[in-house]
């Protein structure tokens, strides 16, 4: 979030890659497609590819982390370093922790854990391809391999983020928005509640402009939602047949 560049970011109330403000990159998801994991799923959102797996619940150790009233849900984000153009150094680094720790608690607050007493539930989400909203897309994705593990949610995570490029509210920021553009605002939610599970802002806002970036990203967790719902509906026909 520099806020500064030579890149032109809006162009004929267009966007670099041609899409209006209020629009989302395409979005493609399956699940099912790690058949070691319990549940898993893989998304493709505009240059994002992401899988997430989930193995669990399953008793946790070491005996000392265990609780007796609810399982521990752990969340592991990992870049890998093929995922963005200069190579990313392996393993975990102080962002990969921070986003580990976000998706972990947003997702808590969805699974029924306190049906596993002392158990823990892992979901990994491995990021093969990076280009901005990674957290969102990982969090879509690890609510989706949730759901396909047949873990008891109350509801699904859905996940975007609007932000401000060029003094414009737009929806879900590419990686030159990202880098260039005024705000970031990636926010999930818990759809049928409408309550949030991450609220997150990188960059400067106005109280208007972060109430209308706020309700575009409402709009857009929406319409991943959607998505996700019919994703899962296909996938469950295609196991009946
Ligand atoms: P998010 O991916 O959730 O938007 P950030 O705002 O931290 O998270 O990162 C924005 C984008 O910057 C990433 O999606 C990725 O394309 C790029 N990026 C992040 N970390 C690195 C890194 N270590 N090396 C190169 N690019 C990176």
């Amino acid at each position: 979030m520099s806020g500064k560049s030579n890149v032109v970011l809006i162009k004929d109330g267009k966007r670099l890659d041609g899409r209006k403000f209020d629009e989302l990159r395409d979005i493609k998801m399956g699940v099912g497609v790690l058949p070691r994991a319990q549940g898993s799923s893989y998304l493709e959102w505009g240059k994002n590819k992401v899988m997430a797996g989930v193995y669990g619940p399953r008793k946790l150790h070491p005996m000392f982390l265990q609780n007796p009233t609810k399982a521990l849900v752990r969340c592991v984000y990992n870049m890998a370093p093929f995922s963005v153009e200069d190579r990313k150094r392996p393993g975990p680094d102080r962002r990969s922790v921070e986003i580990s720790k976000i998706c972990s608690e947003a997702l808590d607050s969805v699974v029924l854990s306190e049906r596993f007493p002392n158990a823990v539930i892992d979901i990994f989400v491995e990021i093969l391809q990076a280009d901005a909203g990674t957290r969102c897309a990982g969090l879509t994705a690890a609510s989706m391999a949730l759901a396909d593990a047949g873990i008891p949610m109350k509801d699904l995570i859905a996940s975007c983020a609007a932000g401000k490029v060029e003094g414009e509210i737009v929806l879900d920021l590419m990686k030159e928005e990202d880098n260039y553009g005024e705000c970031d605002l990636p926010i999930a939610i818990i759809p049928r509640k409408k309550e949030f599970a991450l609220l997150q802002m990188d960059g400067k806002l106005s109280r208007q402009e972060y109430s209308k970036a706020l309700n575009l990203a409402m709009d857009g967790c929406l319409k991943v939602y959607e998505i996700q719902k019919q994703t899962l509906i296909d996938s469950a026909k295609v196991e009946a047949n």
